[in-house]
């Protein structure tokens, strides 16, 4: 008989690590009973990197799935509403230069693309307010939801911030504790091979010889099983994404109820740009630039800038970046998930994502024996291939759309040379329709849906030439659409909290659980 795939055996204890963990062990609760195990080894003595505190929607469904209390998480996390993010100075570099790209949808998205009424005739607002409340939220400091929405659910689409050193340990609790994941304390010093190539065990230093059937490698960028170990080779996209260092800080609140921003706010810099997450009791900011278009101290000096006096006395940590990822991501029985798999810039916030749509891709086509793990392998790579060059792509457009001739670094991240033939392609194709259903956005769980590109596009003055005559007799209806996105955003800010009003009402109430 053939030999089940039974073992599952995670390297790594960070985010990439325990939410694989928390996602196969809850998708395969029923198989536990009869021996399916999943155990995760962590070396106690290398730190799981600790930052990446911006998500993507996809969270919600992943925490209810694996049954975290979002209340919980709320408290343990020091997390916070997402409602997208705003960027700044990114198309001329002017003081007023800001766009938004929120989380909801254009109003009516899936029945009619607004972008032509819009350009025809809507220019007087940007596209973001004309489709979409999300934006006018953002700038009110609204939350997404009252405190009577019951848990995981929205009246205007969300993801969150969160604490990345609290997300872990807080994973690890309800792994080990409501879902069966064995825990692993020890350093894995060597990765045996069985004849046929696949990884047969790690020897550990503080627990012996851990056997699997399957190995998920969330080693971090040591990539310790998929490239140390099976020399899956790296592909190197600091030709298309320059930058490749990031200086974080931590920054506390002035006063404890400072007002905080329900989005991500990435403000361009000279070589790069700063990211700034506002927590409840912090704000997460820091500087991810290229190296090859400023020096550190440049670097620190813009930082500092950004901050203000509140920088004097606080420890910048500096984190290089490697752009890139692996050339496939299955190979034999390794997989590899989070940073392990690759890293671009967290511009976007698509790591963790990516490691949530990995982990359900492993755990829902879960081979059932070796035989058929290779045809498993090769979807997986197919589909995660595509992923990757996706999210490629759309970074770039958000540098490749500027017109600042400001510094080298903007005006080399428009060099043709520097853009992927798939996206020059596109940038042409929309300069006549713009992106919508019938694009190449076909497969199932897009990254970036057409909708996040029509809001860089179209927020960074992007102009698509459309026949005024092609209207298809929808203008009524556009107009229709648009009259309800406004009435939508007086209803929700009428309606809608503060941010951080709501966040101490979840502290001190908690959210209805559903
Ligand atoms: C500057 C920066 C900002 C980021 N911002 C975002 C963001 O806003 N949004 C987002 O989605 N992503 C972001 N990311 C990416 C995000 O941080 C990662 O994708 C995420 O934290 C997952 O990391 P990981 O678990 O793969 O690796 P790590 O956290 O590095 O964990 C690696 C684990 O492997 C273990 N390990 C390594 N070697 C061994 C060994 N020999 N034996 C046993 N165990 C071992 C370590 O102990 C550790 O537990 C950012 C990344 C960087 C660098």
């Amino acid at each position: 008989m053939v030999r089940p795939i039974q073992n599952i055996v995670i390297v790594g204890g960070g985010t990439a690590g325990w939410l694989a963990a928390g996602v196969i062990a809850a998708r395969h609760q029923g198989r536990m009973k009869t021996g399916f195990t999943v155990t995760l080894v962590e070396s106690p003595n290398i730190g799981i990197i600790g930052v990446g505190e911006g998500t993507w929607p996809t969270m919600r469904s992943t925490l209810e799935k694996i049954g975290v209390s979002e209340t919980a998480f709320f408290r343990e996390c020091d997390t916070a509403f997402k409602q997208g993010a705003s960027f700044a100075r990114w198309t001329t570099g002017a003081a007023n230069d800001a766009y938004y790209h929120p989380l909801m949808l254009p109003q009516g998205f899936t029945q009619l693309n607004l972008v032509p009424h819009w350009l025809r005739s809507g220019r007087g607002r940007s596209f973001c307010d004309a489709v979409c409340p999300q934006g006018q939220l953002c700038d009110d400091g609204l939350a997404p939801k009252m405190i009577t929405t019951p848990e995981y659910q929205a009246v205007a689409n969300y993801a969150y911030h969160l604490d990345a050193g609290k997300f872990a340990p807080f994973l690890q609790r309800h792994c080990t504790e409501k879902l069966g994941v064995r825990h692993v304390q020890a350093d894995v010093l060597t990765v045996n091979r069985a004849e046929n190539g696949d990884i047969a065990s790690l020897t550990t230093r503080q627990a012996g010889d851990i056997p699997g059937d399957l190995f998920v490698d969330c080693s971090g960028f040591s990539a310790l099983l998929l490239g140390k170990t099976l020399g899956v080779p790296f592909k190197d996209c600091s030709d298309v994404l320059f930058c490749d260092t990031a200086l974080a800080v931590q920054v506390p609140y002035e006063t404890p109820d400072a007002p905080m921003a329900s989005h991500t706010i990435s403000t361009a810099q000279k070589a790069g740009w700063i990211w700034d997450i506002g927590l409840p009791t912090r704000r997460g900011i820091g500087y991810v630039y290229s190296s090859r278009h400023s020096s550190e101290e440049a670097a620190q000096e813009e930082l500092a800038r950004y901050v203000g006096p509140a920088i004097k006395g606080l420890s910048v940590r500096k984190i290089p970046i490697r752009s890139g990822h692996r050339e496939t991501f299955w190979k034999n029985n390794c997989v590899a998930v989070g940073l392990a798999a690759g890293f671009l810039e967290p511009l976007e916030a698509s790591a963790i994502v990516l490691v949530e749509l990995s982990a359900k891709l492993i755990a829902e086509q879960m081979p059932a024996n070796r035989e058929v793990m290779d045809i498993v392998a090769a979807r997986f790579n197919d589909v995660t291939s595509y992923r990757w060059g996706r999210i490629v792509d759309f970074l770039k457009l958000h540098y490749v759309l500027t017109k600042r001739t400001d510094s080298r670094f903007w005006i080399d991240n428009v060099d043709p040379v520097s853009v992927p033939d798939r996206l020059k392609n596109l940038l042409l194709l929309w300069k006549y329709r713009s992106p919508w259903f019938f694009d190449e956005f076909d497969r199932l769980e897009e990254v970036f849906p057409a909708a996040s590109y029509q809001y860089v596009l179209y927020g960074m003055g992007f102009r698509s030439e459309v026949d005024p005559s092609d209207s298809d007799g929808t203008d009524a209806i556009a107009a229709r659409l648009v009259e309800e996105n406004a009435a939508v955003t007086r209803r929700m800010r009428s309606q809608l909290p503060k941010n951080r009003d709501l966040i101490r009402k979840i502290h001190d109430f908690g959210l209805q659980p559903i």
